[in-house]
């Protein structure tokens, strides 16, 4: 008999780096997963996970939420490891101070921030290591300005200075600066791909959606891929590409075939959420994306927009208030073909875009549990991950489970790892990878969370482990358990 810290026991393991498929045991020790087999262990926490799957948590690259109750949400849906990269922090180092000296029930790690960058260095804002500066800021024309030679050079000193503090890449929301001169990103990419890390982008407005764009923005990824060599990460393909998306992936896979670095993510949901101060949603720009007020829902106050003039006032009063924006109609079959798409695209990861918490009244303590009833968020936080186990890799779905399963935990761990050896340890089930593991009921799993009820958690995640802790048991949270670790790039 060996003895192990906790094994999981006759529960179907499915590995989908090797393509493991089969019944066994999988016994934990010190945080890393010890041995998979059917050999006499024992351990003092011993579960009996007959009828369910027993894979790789989920890897997130695409994660807004790092506090502790939105993160517990999180690991409901199977997150074991959740990145903010596409809006990204700067500087990263006191945003890992701060989540190391807090804690977090699930792995975390940073991208260094272009927006945060540029608004101190051409907007003259102070900034404090987090997203709420961004949202704080999102409609003040300072930062979107044009920079001089000196800003610009201030501006990748900084983000330098946070790839040395081992930032996971850089985030790029140029989408928010549609002014910008596209020769500033690609100095950006040229950075990156010489610091050997990926970007993170929220594309620019595409040539469909508003024809005098600087230029198109899926053509300007794929050619900063091309020019700089950078390994250029196209964040949520569905959202910015709407109904053009057939066009976008194209451009995508045409870059893909030509060997520049360009990877996809997508998130299962007909309906978009930013700050309400947002450029693109300017009342007189509404239309170029079909939308009207209407179509707007303030999480606030859970307020449907009534009027252009009301949209103007809530943009004044409170830039950075969370809007649902809604694109496409989940009911209808059409367009959640459209959603669809960008998901089943060849190697795209799922990633959720998952929104902080927006509390009305006092906001409560982030370590309390279970979640007061008064937050308000986008479904995708809590269920993007089983609401993309539901619609592609269960019953008829398009990619079937292992498929599924790698682009939640293998591919996203993939995207990071040339820099982040840490991340070769994750996403895998195999003896010395990460004990981040997700147990879960493949007949029940579903998300559950909606529009109208956005944190409800997902059904059918049994167990998750994070670092070899249990974090949720039998469905619920280890309130105690606080086992995430963070996640940086290693020197060069
Ligand atoms: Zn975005």
């Amino acid at each position: 008999m060996t003895s192990f810290d906790l094994v999981l026991r006759g529960g179907r393991v499915i590995d989908p780096e090797s393509g493991l498929d089969a019944v066994s045991d999988v016994a934990v020790s010190r945080g890393r997963i010890a041995q998979i087999g059917n050999g006499p262990v024992t351990a003092p926490v011993d579960l009996d996970v007959t009828g369910h799957i027993v894979t790789a948590g989920f890897v997130d690259v695409h994660s807004h939420v790092t506090d502790v109750a939105g993160m517990r949400l999180r690991a409901l849906d199977g997150v074991t490891t959740a990145f903010e990269l596409e809006g990204g922090v700067t500087p990263v180092e006191p945003a890992y101070r701060r989540a190391a000296a807090e804690g977090r029930p699930i792995n975390y790690g940073f991208a260094a921030s272009w927006a945060l960058a540029r608004m101190a260095t051409v907007g003259g804002v102070d900034l404090d290591a987090g997203l709420g500066t961004f949202m704080a800021n999102i409609a003040t024309p300072a930062w979107q300005g044009p920079a001089t030679p000196v800003q610009i050079s201030q501006l990748l000193d900084r983000l330098s200075a946070d790839l040395a503090d081992g930032a996971l890449g850089i985030g790029m929301l140029v989408g928010y600066a549609p002014g910008v001169d596209p020769a500033e990103y690609l100095r950006v990419a040229r950075l990156a791909s010489g610091a050997g890390v990926p970007t993170f982008t929220h594309a620019r407005d595409l040539i469909e959606i508003v024809p005098a764009t600087l230029i198109d923005g899926a053509e300007e990824i794929v050619r900063a891929a091309a020019e700089t060599g950078a390994h250029m990460h196209y964040c949520h393909l569905n959202s910015t590409s709407l109904r053009h998306v057939d066009r976008v992936l194209d451009v995508v896979g045409r870059a893909q075939a030509a060997g520049s670095r360009v990877t996809t993510e997508a998130y299962p949901y007909g309906s978009g959420m930013t700050g309400i101060g947002a450029a693109f949603l300017a009342p007189e720009r509404l239309p170029e994306r079909g939308l009207t007020p209407a179509d707007l829902t303030y999480a606030p106050t859970g307020e449907q927009v009534a009027t252009e003039e009301r949209l103007r006032q809530l943009r004044a009063d409170d830039p950075g208030g969370l809007v649902i924006i809604r694109h496409l109609d989940e009911d209808s079959p059409a367009d959640r073909d459209v959603m669809l798409r960008s998901l089943v695209f060849p190697d795209a990861v799922v990633a959720s875009d998952a929104m902080p918490l927006t509390w009305s009244g006092v906001v409560p303590d982030q370590m309390a549990w279970p979640l007061p009833g008064t937050a308000f968020t986008h479904p995708r936080t809590a269920g993007t991950f089983s609401r993309a186990l539901r619609l592609l890799g269960t019953g008829d779905g398009p990619l079937g489970l292992t498929e599924t399963l790698r682009r939640c935990s293998l591919r996203p761990a993939q995207l990071l790892e040339d820099r982040v050896p840490a991340m070769r340890r994750k996403g895998r089930v195999r003896a010395g990878a990460d004990a981040d593991i997700v147990v879960f009921d493949p007949a029940s799993v579903r998300d559950r969370a909606t529009y109208a009820d956005s944190t409800r958690p997902s059904a059918g995640i049994r167990h998750v482990l994070v670092n070899g802790e249990l974090l949720v048991r039998d469905g619920a949270i280890v309130t105690t358990a606080l086992p995430g670790q963070p996640v940086r790039a290693s020197a060069r």
